[in-house]
């Protein structure tokens, strides 16, 4: 009888240990979201003769992010949208989730955005990842096929774990290639915040605030089509130093 229940408890922990991880398949698509869009201007500054919209900022930077990640070649660059036209964050998830990645594939979502205070003085960049607690429906009632034979093997609670731990780990990958890239930033850290998109994420997310347009100084940076530029490469960077 003890040596059944030793058997059990050994089949168990090797199980536990072996679970795979759907999240360490090779990474062939990046979703990039850039906020905002349409009537939805996300944060507007007025520090320059024009006003400066972060739902311009945001276009841009994704554009430039996916420019740098297709010169990798193998790998495909999506857009949640492509002009000046509001998509609504359910719209914008359902798009993320709807991407099939490849049987023996994963991808990543990267939502792009700039942060705004009422006061002159916040500044610096920062990385949101969701909030550990967070359960994502990795299997839903109207989920293809694909989907469920993804997830349906997967232990819920390990599952969420190694999406915790790739979302930690995009996010300082990121944060990490930003700070190279301009070590004069004051560089936020990595959060976890209650976000739409990346609640509901299947695949490992973070949401990159650039910097306040709020602040003088970052203002000037922000309204720079070359600063853009350079943020945008160190972004796709980050992103390249995770899926290698
Ligand atoms: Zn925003």
């Amino acid at each position: 009888m003890r040596r059944i229940t030793l058997t059990v408890l050994l089949i168990l922990i090797c199980s536990l240990l072996g679970a795979s991880n759907v999240f360490a398949l090779p990474v062939s698509t990046v979703i990039l979201d850039a906020g905002h869009g349409g009537y939805d201007p996300g944060a507007v500054s007025y520090l320059g003769d024009e006003p400066l919209l972060e739902k311009d900022l945001t276009l841009s930077l994704a554009f430039r992010v996916g420019d740098v990640l297709k010169k990798e070649g193998s790998l495909e660059v999506l857009y949640t949208r492509t002009d000046d036209s509001f998509i609504s964050l359910e719209q914008r998830l359902e798009l993320a989730n709807s991407v099939f990645p490849g049987s023996n594939s994963s991808a990543l979502f990267v939502s792009l955005h700039f942060n705004s205070s009422p006061v002159e003085d916040p500044n610096g960049f920062e990385v949101l990842v969701k909030e550990g607690p967070r359960v994502v429906p990795f299997i839903t009632s109207d989920s293809p096929q694909w989907r469920v034979s993804r997830f349906v093997s997967s232990r819920l609670k390990v599952t969420q774990q190694q999406l915790n731990l790739e979302n930690l780990e995009l996010a300082r990958s990121v944060m990490d290639s930003f700070s190279r890239t301009f070590p004069d930033l004051r560089s936020r850290g990595v959060k976890e915040q209650d976000i739409y998109v990346l609640n509901g994420s299947l695949w490992p997310s973070i949401l990159f605030e650039g910097g306040f347009i709020s602040n003088t100084t970052e203002y000037r940076f922000l309204s720079d089509p070359q600063w853009l530029h350079k943020a945008g490469q160190a972004i796709a960077e980050g992103i390249l130093d995770y899926i290698e």
